[in-house]
């Protein structure tokens, strides 16, 4: 039994699309409309040929739909909310893949009164973006977040949760708030921590950018994958997520003036312990096959 038969795609970039190719996939007589407030992508979207139809407008992407999903950056979720409000169906469940969910459930919830509304998020991504980027075995063996909220119904929930195993993720539940705060850790920090040293690095006087971009295998090239990420996404991220945001990067802090103690004292014995435990858990992640062991993480060169 499929938990869906007619699904909205509202945004279509690197997540939207790879959304409505997954679909298309594992899941071949359900329904996908699409739309996107971008001419330009709907033009390319109807191309690339993932969506069975694009609508121009988002009302009308979302007539008959029984499932909606809000693939806009976070902070165009309520906007977006109130736009298609009019035009639901009364049995749509409504959706989002937003990278926060506190802030977004709460936009969701004052723009769409009365309706079932269950946030989550894939926990899945690249740095790319846009219709072209998206792939059907982006969310394979990945986590998606199901965030329920006082809006989402227990049968709705239960009906994302299949939907999103058919689509090839793993499915876990959580608090909106303690999603943030773990998100805030393991996704959010260190990307600002990336396009803090990629910033500081092109800022750099002595160094120039020709050596910066010659010796760049030296950790930094890693970095710069990271640093390459949507603009519009993360300054939506860090803005909807202000609060587990700086929490954890005030912990960061402290933990960086320790580190710079034992630097200045000469303290080997605080950075190989601490070095020991890192290492320790990046081999619990390819453990749980959610990287790739293989040297320069498989890149092919
Ligand atoms: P993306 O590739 O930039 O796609 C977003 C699309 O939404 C763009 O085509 C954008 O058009 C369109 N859009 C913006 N405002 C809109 C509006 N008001 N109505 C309709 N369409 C609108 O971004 P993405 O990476 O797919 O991210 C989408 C969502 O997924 C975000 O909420 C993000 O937090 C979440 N997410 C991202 C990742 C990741 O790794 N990228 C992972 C998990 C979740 P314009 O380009 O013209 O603005």
């Amino acid at each position: 039994m499929l938990p869906f038969s007619r699904v909205a795609v509202i945004g279509l970039g690197l997540i939207g699309s790879s959304i409505a190719r997954a679909i298309r996939e594992n899941m071949p007589t359900v329904r996908v409309t699409g739309h996107d407030a971008d001419a330009d992508v709907r033009a390319r979207s109807v191309a690339l040929g993932f969506c069975h139809d694009v609508a121009d407008t988002a009302g009308a992407s979302v007539t008959d739909a029984d499932l909606v999903i809000l693939c806009v950056p976070v902070g165009a979720m309520g906007a977006v909310a109130a736009e298609i409000a009019g035009d639901l169906s009364p049995e749509a469940v409504i959706s989002d893949v937003g990278s926060s969910k506190a802030s977004v459930a709460a936009a969701l919830g004052t723009s769409l009164p009365g309706v079932t509304i269950v946030p989550a998020h894939p926990v899945a991504g690249t740095e790319n973006s846009g219709p072209e980027a998206g792939f059907a075995s982006l969310f394979n063996g990945r986590w998606c977040i199901i965030t329920p909220i006082e809006a989402s119904t227990d049968a709705a929930v239960e009906r994302l949760a299949i939907f999103w195993e058919r689509l090839g993720a793993k499915v876990d539940r959580m608090d909106p708030r303690h999603h943030d705060l773990v998100l805030a850790v393991t996704s959010h920090l260190p990307h600002l921590i990336a396009y803090t040293i990629v910033g500081t690095a092109s800022d750099l006087e002595g160094v120039t950018r020709s050596e910066v971009i010659k010796y760049s295998a030296g950790g930094f090239r890693d970095f710069t994958r990271i640093a390459a990420s949507d603009p519009t996404m993360w300054r939506d991220v860090f803005l909807a997520n202000k609060d587990a945001v700086l929490e954890m990067l005030q912990r960061f802090s402290e933990d960086l003036t320790a580190l710079q103690r034992a630097i200045r004292w000469g303290d080997g014995d605080t950075l190989f312990e601490l070095f020991t435990r890192t290492r320790a858990i990046r081999r619990s992640i390819i453990e749980e096959g959610q990287d790739d062991e293989r040297p320069d993480f498989g890149r092919a060169h």
